[in-house]
């Protein structure tokens, strides 16, 4: 037998099969509904059609079974029993609600239908039996309005434009100035310009009007703005959404009816207290529509507003009652905050949705912790309750939400955060700008590690190309600084120094604010308010960390970013990226030395003058990391993105060397090479040039004996091994590593505990690793190559494609952000197995951008990861993320 496509609620409808409480079949708004119903509360009889079925109808090209349009015929008949009215009878009209549900609440989707079921006919009816006309002929003509917006897709400028010249004609200033009449006459002119605009009337068969809505419930899941929102929420293509129809009640017949949406507890702050708004003798959409300026519910909030209006609470008490008593039975039921609309008809409360209620990061943290409190819900339920990425809302200085934003154009919500300043074209002039004062945002096409001085100067990047993994991006969400990557509406003319965002043209040095969580670039300063970590927060990552099993570490390369992560609660780096030591201002002149020497000796006198200031770093590294296990990786990127580009830059470089500029230019050009990211790097630049990776060793080993001479506490030093695909590599690698600690110990008459190990960022490294885990004490999975050599694409040039590949659902996430769980997840899964095989305590964790998106970590957490590795800022989500995980694991 097939699966029943339609659920009755309220009036005699039985609640007891559990799909029809499930939100993945009968969405959010559907199983809510039953839900009320089956406690008591009153709620207008409906039925709801699955989500399954609207993927069915869009599967099949847009087709209704004959199955449905049966158990939608009996469902109607639930509804007219349980009113006592027909649908489509002329004497007593029954009308219905038609409003989509999906799994979650998307407000990109269709809009509501109200008071389906009326025509010229039934019109009359609703006239009589209400007793009001004048009530009558405005629900039929704010039907025809709707239905034709919605369903019929017409502009509804066209009715709005005919009810003004009613007004003005009249000399009307509110709807409500408009007699029956008026309204008579204007839903004959709308019908006319249905008839127009569709070269047929509107319909009148109540019917065709239900099927008419119920299928443009569907079909909205394929509109534009619910992919858009899709997309932007994470919301797969295949859930499809249901389809609620619910008997009308009315919050516009008369000043004993009202209608209105409240939240038991306030929604921005987390204050209890109820909170919203109503309106006396108004439908439903008037309250979110803002044509009247709707009134509070509570005497305490109107005071505190100053405002004359009577609330609810004064106007209306005996309802206002029975609201507040089924807040607190909806909280104690769903033990959570809960946001609500209800009507009042005729004195009658009726509920007509309820769903946990969305709320600020702040607002989750205070909630949560107060409701374990209040004795509602324990501890772990709080740490399930906050979504970690919320947290990075309070984790960063964020845009005053009340400020009127200029947006001009939109990129990828690259790095969290606001930031605000003069536009700056490249990084030198970004040092200098900030040096003297000024706030900057370094602007470019996209960013390379010589741009990391002025990405460092910078309040925030904005770059016209690369994706969530760029370069830019990257380095940008480990500094902590807002970045808007992948912006096209972005073009840069470097010749004369301007620029052009979105349709305006700008020039250096004009001002602009970028919003980093939403990826927006707006004109001028926008008004920032500071981040916030307040007692709850503190509180909740308290239990967090007694529930999760797997560490926290951090992706660190300066000692500020380490105190700052370790403030955040990290227990080690994870990551520590080497090269962009090579960029310090006074260092690079070294480093492009040392790659464009003739040979051996020439290099290893360059990498003598770099060693005592890679030893400073290390030591001021460790000493804030003292006790900790630090990973640090040796040198990655191909050399060739540390020469020099202009031609100031080359004549500089022959000043500094003595060689002349045709000379470095050959030798650059030498270096060059077509697919860098598949070249010359990461450890085949330590097999051909083992003197870099013995200077950084040798630093490494200097630094921590200094640090544990100092302190006596030293911490442990992971010395990791990029790139590496095979065992010989790592066996010769490792074995260069050993010498040189043994070499250094015995120089400095002291022993320190280091463990040396690799990434596994190919896929041949994870597939041969319980070969390569016989050369190194623990695997980092560097998901970010990983990705990009799983999936053959380039994680810098990926911006351009990977969004529509996600609105197609091919992707259900961008993979460079959200693990691909399916096909990368293999290969993290299969070398962690492998791994383990040889080496039964091999450490394992990920360092790759994955280590701080929460669905990454859950996966981490299945696989048995010992530790994940996050952006600073990042750590406190990991921290809470690693606990659901932890949680969701029993
Ligand atoms: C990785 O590849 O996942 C990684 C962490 O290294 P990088 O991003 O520096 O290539
Ligand atoms: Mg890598």
């Amino acid at each position: 037998m097939s699966q029943q496509t339609v659920y009755t609620f309220g009036g005699a409808a039985p609640h007891d099969d559990p799909r029809q409480r499930d939100k993945t079949i009968t969405g959010g708004k559907g199983a809510n509904l039953a839900e009320m119903a089956s406690i008591g509360l009153p709620v207008p009889p409906g039925f709801t059609i699955t989500t399954e079925e609207s993927v069915r109808y869009l599967r099949q090209g847009a087709d209704f079974s004959d199955a449905l349009r049966a158990e939608v015929s009996n469902a109607l008949k639930h509804i007219e029993a349980s009113v006592g009215k027909s649908f489509g009878d002329a004497a007593d009209p029954m009308l219905v609600s038609v409003r989509s549900g999906a799994r979650v609440s998307m407000p990109g989707m269709m809009d509501t239908v109200l008071n389906l079921g009326l025509n010229d006919a039934t019109v009359e009816g609703l006239a009589k039996t209400s007793g009001d006309e004048r009530f009558a002929w405005d629900s039929y003509r704010r039907f025809i309005q709707m239905y034709s917006d919605v369903v019929l897709g017409l502009d509804h400028g066209l009715f709005e434009e005919a009810l003004e010249i009613v007004k003005e004609d009249n000399g009307f200033y509110a709807d409500t100035e408009l007699s029956s009449d008026d309204w008579r006459a204007l839903v004959a002119e709308f019908k006319g310009i249905v008839e127009q605009e569709q070269g047929k009337p509107f319909p009148q068969d109540v019917t065709e009007q239900l099927w008419g809505a119920i299928a443009a419930v569907f079909d909205s899941w394929d509109s534009d703005r619910a992919k858009v929102y899709r997309r932007l929420n994470d919301i797969p293509a295949d859930w499809g959404t249901a389809v609620n129809v619910q008997a009308m009640v009315f919050g516009n017949m008369g000043d004993t009816s009202a209608t209105g949406v409240a939240f038991t507890r306030d929604p921005a702050t987390g204050t209890r207290a109820y909170y919203g708004e109503y309106l006396i003798n108004a439908q439903g959409e008037d309250v979110v529509a803002g044509i009247r300026t709707p009134q509070y519910l509570t005497k305490a909030a109107r005071e505190t507003a100053n405002a004359k209006p009577l609330s609810m609470e004064e106007a209306m008490p005996d309802a206002y009652g029975e609201l507040a008593r089924v807040f607190d039975l909806l909280e104690g039921h769903y033990k959570d905050m809960q946001d609500i609309e209800f009507t009042v008809e005729r004195g009658k409360l009726w509920m007509l949705q309820t769903r946990s209620g969305k709320r600020t990061a702040k607002a989750a943290l205070k909630m949560a912790v107060e409701m374990v409190e209040e004795g509602l819900i324990d501890e772990e339920e709080a740490v399930r309750r906050v979504d970690p990425m919320a947290l990075d809302q309070l984790l960063h200085p964020t845009l005053d939400p009340d400020a009127p934003r200029n947006v001009l154009t939109t990129g990828l919500p690259a790095s969290p955060g606001a930031a605000a300043g003069k536009i700056v074209l490249d990084a030198d002039t970004a040092e200098q700008w900030s040096q003297l004062g000024d706030k900057v945002i370094l602007v470019r096409v996209e960013t390379s590690p010589e741009d990391i001085h002025g990405m460092h100067a910078a309040q925030g990047i904005l770059t016209a190309r690369g994706g969530m993994t760029s370069h830019a991006a990257v380095v940008a969400r480990g500094m902590g600084r807002p970045c808007v990557s992948g912006a096209s509406g972005v073009s840069i003319n470097r010749e004369t120094r301007t620029l052009r965002i979105g349709d305006k043209e700008l020039k250096e040095g004009d001002e602009i604010t970028l919003d980093g969580a939403k990826g927006q670039v707006m004109l001028g300063i926008v008004p920032t308010v500071e981040p916030e970590l307040a007692g709850d927060f503190g509180t909740l990552m308290i239990w967090a960390d007694k529930l999760r099993r797997m560490r926290v570490r951090t992706n660190a390369e300066t000692p500020d970013d380490c105190k700052m992560a370790r403030q955040f609660g990290a227990e080690g780096i994870g990551l520590c990226r080497t090269e962009h030591m090579f960029f310090e201002a006074g260092r690079i002149s070294a480093v492009r030395q040392m790659i464009l020497a003739e040979d051996e000796a020439g290099r290893r006198a360059a990498l003598e003058v770099l060693l005592p200031e890679q030893r400073a770093d290390f030591t001021a590294i460790f000493e804030v990391m003292a006790g900790l296990p630090c990973t640090i990786r040796l040198l990655d990127p191909p050399l060739h993105e540390f020469l020099p580009h202009s031609d100031e830059e080359f004549s500089d470089l022959a000043d500094a060397t003595g060689l002349g500029v045709d000379h470095l230019k050959r030798r650059a050009g030498e270096l060059h090479e077509f697919n860098p990211m598949l070249g010359h790097r990461g450890c085949r630049l330590g097999i051909t040039f083992p003197e870099i990776y013995e200077m950084q060793a040798r630093a490494i080993f200097e630094a921590v004996c200094a640090v544990q001479k100092e302190s006596g506490e030293a911490p442990l030093p992971e010395i990791m091994i990029p790139l590496v695909a095979t065992r010989r590599e790592l066996e010769l690698l490792r074995a260069l590593v050993d010498r040189v600690a043994q070499e250094v110990f015995a120089e400095q008459g002291a022993r320190v505990e280091y463990l040396v190990g690799t990434m596994i960022e190919l896929p041949r490294a994870a597939l041969m690793a319980g070969e390569i885990a016989h050369e190194g004490e623990f695997f980092s999975f560097g998901t970010n190559d990983l990705t990009q050599t799983t999936l053959g694409v380039s994680r810098d040039d990926s911006a351009r494609f990977l969004a529509p590949y996600v609105d197609k659902g091919i992707f259900p996430r961008d993979p460079f952000v959200s693990l691909d769980i399916d096909g990368v997840g293999q290969l993290v899964e299969m070398a962690a197995e492998r791994g383990r095989a040889t080496r039964p305590d091999i450490k394992l964790g990920i360092c790759g951008e994955h280590g701080g998106d929460p669905a990454s970590i859950s996966f981490c957490e299945k696989v048995g990861l010992d530790y994940v590795s996050a952006s600073p800022y990042r750590v406190p989500i990991a921290r809470l993320a690693a606990a659901q995980a932890a949680l969701a694991a029993r």
